[in-house]
Formats: C-alpha cells, structure tokens, sequence
C-alpha cells in the first residue's frame, strides 16, 4: 500500500504549463498574472475589493494594521488554532486575549466572547477550523454592539458559506491562506477582502515598502510598509486552482460524509460536526478516546504511519506555547481549547482521495485503536 499524506496538493498540467509560460515571459514577480487574479478572486468574493500577499500571515498583519490595532490594545481569538493568529496581534504591538473554544463547533466560544471585553478592545480575530465557519450573525452582532472591528481568518475556510453567503463576500476585513496545505494553494501566499478602494490603497502600500508610484515615473513613501507582494509565479498557480476550488470542495465534502458513513462509532471518538452545507472540509479531525487507551497520541499516529497513513494534528491549544506561558498563561485557563488540543487528530482528506482510501484510512484507524483500548 502506498502512502497516504494527511494531505496533497492537486496542480493539472494547465497549472504546470502556465507556470512555464510566466517563467519564459521575462516577467515573474508581481504583474499582469497577479493582477488578474485579483480580479477573479474579487469575483468570487462579491466584488469586493482584494490584495493579493506573499502569506496569510501577512495579510492578517496588515489588516490589523489597517484597522489601526497597535500598542495598548487588545484583539480577541481563539487559542485553538495555527499559531499565526495569536503571532499577529503580537507582532503589532497588541495583546491576544483569548476565549476558549465551544466544544461543539471547536471555534471561539461566542457565548463566553462578551465576558472578554474590556475598554481596550478592539478587534474580534475569529477563525474557521478546519473550515467550519464561526457563526457570522452572532459574531457581527456582537461587534457592532461593542464597536469593534473583525479581522477573519478565513485561512482555512475558502470557498465555505454562512448560510449560503460566501466567507469573504461580506463582512469586515477578510484574509484568505493559500499555503500547499489549504483547499487552494499558490504554493505559499494568500489574500485579504477589503471594504473598500481607500483600505486596498494602503494594503498596497503595506505590503511593499510603502511606495506608491505616480503615471510621471516619480515615486513618494507616506507610510512604513514591508515585503510581502506575491510573484505572478505563485499567481499562475492560483488562478489554476481557483477554476478547481469548488469542485475541489464538493469532493472534500463527499469524502468527509463517506468517514461518517464508515467511521468506527464504537471507539468513543468524538467525531466533527457533521456540516455538510456550509463547511469546506479543510480538514477531518476525530478526537481520541486518551483515557481509554494505553499508548499517547503521538505513539498512535507513529502506528497510523508505520500502515502508511499520514495523520497530523492542528492544533495543540496555543495558549501552552513558552511564548505565551511566559506571558502568565498556563494549563487551565481554556479547557476546551486544551482538551480538543491534545485529542484531536488530522487524518488525510484531500480532493485527489478515492473512496476506497477513506475507507482504508477508517479500517486502520479503527484496527490501530481497537488494539490499545482498554
Ligand atoms: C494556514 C493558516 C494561517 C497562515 O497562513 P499562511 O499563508 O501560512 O501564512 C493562519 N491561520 C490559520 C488558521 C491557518 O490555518
């Protein structure tokens, strides 16, 4: 039996040849192929505005600058998630302040948000695991009764909807990850849905030196901004993989529903919500029964590997990271988050899977645990 990744990206050999073609043009880094998918990716988001960027990270950097976040104040998340959601708020000078998750959802806990809220916050940085997204009319009503902005990060949940609304069609500022790993990839880079031409202007900025260039050829610098622009390279890639996005979607789903139908229920696995409407299904993500078995997680996923099947998990509760233990977090202080954290495991769910492969996947998951229960 071959070996199963946790997951793998999809490229066709149009994407391939279109690479080749932005690789002999004489023109590689940002240009006409970025350009046009701005466009499409505005397209699909409504008509928004939006930005390209060479990472999810940055974009979600830059929206909280945008939304003029720095020193003094706080940004609420969720601890439950890629370390880059916490990292941001930091690297702007702000403080995360965190809310555990709901259990149910594994999102940000929007019944225990308001308690969080104090006069110096913000911003809400909500973000939909493994493309489940948080509920947006809860989420938006909370907001604008207390004022704030909302940077969603919507790394993970491309092409997925709130009650047949398309994440980043609405809303505040939106950030999209286009990382290998994502439902679409540019090999690295991601995006950011803006409100309107005024933040778009100072994305631009943003991401590369704070330049703008004016038709007479000179050139001024207004603000302090980085490097983060995409290469039309990455941007071949993309608009390749935005043709695929929703096909690639439908059979995310398709699997994610065969796992339920094959999945062993007498494990005692807690097992993901079961949306089938509005989820993208980045990724499929049963808990293990820890207290039932006699080896660790991490001896688990080394027997997965050992029947050549890749299992990852995403994400160990971040608040237990030395970075943030430093700053006085420690075990307890969001139990969910910690809970889903060390239980949880990423088994492979990727549109190139055959329905035989889940079913494999569920039969070894099932053998493995079955040997070590107790
Ligand atoms: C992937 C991811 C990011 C970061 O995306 P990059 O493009 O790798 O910077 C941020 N948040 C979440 C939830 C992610 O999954």
């Amino acid at each position: 039996m071959e070996f199963l990744p946790f997951t793998r990206p999809a490229i066709d050999e149009d994407t391939i040849a279109a690479v080749g073609e932005v690789l002999r043009s004489g023109w590689i880094t940002t240009g006409p192929r970025c350009q046009q998918l701005e466009a499409e990716l505005s397209a699909y988001c409504g008509g928004r505005p939006v930005r390209l960027v060479a990472s999810a990270t940055a974009a979600l950097e830059m929206a909280l600058q945008i939304a003029g976040i720095g020193p003094g104040d706080e940004v609420i998340t969720c601890p439950l998630s890629w370390i880059a959601t916490a990292n941001v708020v930091l690297k702007v000078g702000a403080t995360p302040v965190f809310v555990d998750a709901d259990p149910a959802t594994r999102n940000i806990d929007l019944a225990k948000l308001e308690a969080a809220i104090t006069p110096r916050t913000r911003a809400i940085l909500p973000v939909d695991l493994a493309g489940l997204p948080v509920d947006r009319e809860r989420l938006y009503d909370i907001a604008s009764r207390h004022g704030l902005r909302v940077v969603e990060d919507a790394a993970q949940s491309m092409g997925a909807n709130w009650r047949g609304e398309r994440i980043g069609s609405f809303g505040d500022l939106v950030s999209f990850s286009f990382h290998a790993n994502k439902n679409m990839t540019s090999g690295e880079g991601g995006c950011l849905v803006l409100n309107n031409a005024d933040e778009a202007r100072l994305f631009e900025k943003l991401r590369l030196q704070g330049v703008t260039r004016f038709a007479d050829g000179t050139m001024d610098v207004d603000v302090l901004g980085g490097k983060a622009n995409l290469t039309d390279i990455a941007a071949a890639i993309g608009l390749g993989q935005l043709k695929k996005l929703d096909g690639f979607n439908a059979r995310r789903r398709e699997l994610a529903q065969l796992y339920f139908e094959h999945f062993d229920r007498e494990l005692g696995c807690a097992l993901p919500p079961a949306d089938f409407e509005q989820s993208n299904w980045h990724m499929f993500q049963p808990l293990l029964p820890l207290e039932r078995m006699s080896i660790s997680r991490g001896e688990f996923i080394a027997r997965m590997k050992a029947e050549n099947i890749g299992v990852g998990v995403h994400y160990p509760a971040m608040h237990l990271f030395t970075l943030f233990r430093e700053k006085g977090y420690a075990e307890g202080d969001y139990p969910v988050a910690e809970d889903i954290g060390s239980r949880t495991v990423t088994l492979p769910l990727f549109p190139a899977m055959t329905d035989e492969d889940v079913i494999r996947v569920c039969r070894t998951f099932s053998a493995v645990l079955r040997a070590v229960l107790h």
